[in-house]
């Protein structure tokens, strides 16, 4: 694209989604500089999941996916609270074929390692990322692009990327301010080493190759996530119950443990396996969760935000890692030599309008699916499940929706827009036309 140029970028945060868009914007032919606030941009003890819609860019971005050591989910399985008989049960084995990309399920500290060796690493296509670790951000001046650091430490970019997380600092240099409230709900993590509850002649669920819940279909907030990692050596828990049974928004993940009698207290009536199996859990934390209203927009001046900073959402999609992931999609793409001709503030103006409606729509998707598994995509397609209900059967968000989206379509047909210039191709919004949705609605018909 004539005018494309080469800039100067400072990425704000060195989680999923730094990492990640670090490695896409050294791709697209930039400079990067990533600035993160720890000592050692680490990551927590438990699972992420990725699926298609994120699993694309890692092979777009030539990461070898065997180094984060994933589990290939082949299930996704409801299962009754009591008993763990399967109620629901969504088969993912054509979904690679389907789709052309698998659902992976990783331990957060190899995806993170495995993003970071990309990012920063020599090898690969484009410069290699700087790291500057113990650099807490203070402020932003959006104008200019300037960033101020707690060490004393000031830094000027063409581009400024937040992605700080949930608490974000960057987000106040864009004027924005969450409208935020805990979760009806708590969570607390705990993992399972796959060979304690084999030894102890408990179900091997590490054989499931599957994502499994119990509950979730009550209307109840009781839920547990149970989601095989580490070749499937690792079982990560997701407890959720009633935030008026525990509350834990004044604590931190990276504290000290919670005693395992904390983590059984709110389930006197659960599956006696999965039961037997938290009952020798370890590095049992407490996740706290907020809800926050969505964002009006995700750029000012030189900056923009990314991932949960941007937009943080309940974990009930498993999609925030996704989202992250897509966000540093779309920003490689804009910027790339084929798109970016050298405007800035058209790019970033595109990577809002690509970003915040579909971000937005899996945010509230996740909200709802907190109390009703049958909103979360995957159950939303099992009409035929005895308890099946959702909000909306037209607004409900759905695995078909997720994957058949292409970004490169919707950027093309934004830009169109902005350029002035016709768009041509078959796709609205990203969505190929006539695609026929589980819920009933048409593409053309949006
Ligand atoms: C326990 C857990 C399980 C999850 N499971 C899933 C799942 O299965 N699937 C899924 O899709 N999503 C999952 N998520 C959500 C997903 O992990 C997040 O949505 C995703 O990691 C967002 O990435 P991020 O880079 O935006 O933010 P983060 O991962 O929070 O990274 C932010 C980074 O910025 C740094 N930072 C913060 N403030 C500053 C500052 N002022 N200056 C410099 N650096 C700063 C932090 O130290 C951190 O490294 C889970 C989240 C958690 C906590």
């Amino acid at each position: 694209m004539a005018g494309w140029k080469q800039l100067d970028i400072g990425v704000i945060g060195g989680g999923i989604g730094g990492l990640s868009v670090a490695l896409a914007l050294r791709r697209s032919g930039h400079l990067v500089t990533i600035y993160e606030r720890a000592d050692f941009a680490g990551e927590v003890g438990a699972s992420v999941s990725c699926a298609a819609n994120g699993t694309r860019w890692l092979y777009e971005w030539g990461v070898d996916v065997s180094k984060g050591d994933p589990v290939l989910l082949k299930q996704l399985i409801n299962r009754d609270w009591k008993t763990g008989e399967p109620v629901s049960v969504y088969d993912l084995k054509d979904y690679e074929s389907k789709w052309g990309y698998a659902y992976f399920m990783f331990h957060r500290q190899y995806m993170h390692a495995m993003l970071m060796e990309c990012a920063v690493g020599k090898e690969g296509e484009g410069r290699a990322a700087r790291l500057l670790v113990n650099h807490a951000c203070e402020s932003v001046d959006s104008e200019t692009g300037t960033i101020t650091f707690k060490n004393g430490v000031k830094a000027i970019h063409d581009l400024v990327i937040g992605a700080d997380g949930i608490g974000s600092v960057v987000r106040k240099a864009i004027d924005i301010h969450p409208v935020k409230k805990p979760a009806d709900s708590s969570c607390l993590h705990a993992n399972v080493m796959t060979e304690d509850a084999v030894r102890l002649g408990l179900v091997d669920y590490s054989q499931h190759d599957a994502l499994e819940y119990w509950g979730g279909q009550e209307g109840k907030w009781d839920k547990i996530v149970l989601s095989p990692c580490n070749g499937g050596k690792l079982l990560s828990y997701y407890c959720f119950f009633p935030r008026e049974m525990g509350d834990y928004i004044n604590q931190s993940w990276g504290g000290q443990d919670r005693p395992v009698e904390e983590l059984l207290a709110p389930y006197p009536n659960l599956d006696a396996q999965v039961k037997a199996h938290l009952a020798i859990g370890i590095e049992v934390q407490p996740w706290r969760l907020w809800v926050h209203e969505p964002y009006p927009y995700l750029t000012k001046g030189k900056v923009c935000l990314l991932g949960d900073a941007g937009h943080p959402m309940m974990p009930h999609q498993s999609q925030g890692a996704c989202m992250a992931i897509e966000d540093a999609g779309a920003l490689g793409v804009l910027f790339n030599k084929q798109y970016f001709n050298g405007d800035i503030e058209e790019s970033l103006a595109v990577y809002n309008s690509v970003r915040l409606p579909r971000a937005t729509r899996v945010q509230a998707a996740a909200a709802r699916a907190a109390y009703n598994i049958n909103e979360r995509i995957g159950f939303s397609d099992n009409k035929h499940t005895a308890t099946y209900k959702v909000e909306n059967e037209k607004a409900k968000l759905t695995i078909e929706e997720m994957n058949a989206y292409d970004m490169f379509m919707d950027i093309e047909e934004q830009l169109a827009a902005a350029r002035n210039v016709p768009f041509t191709r078959n796709f609205i919004k990203g969505m190929p036309v006539g695609l026929d949705l589980p819920s009933g609605v048409i593409q053309a018909s949006l």
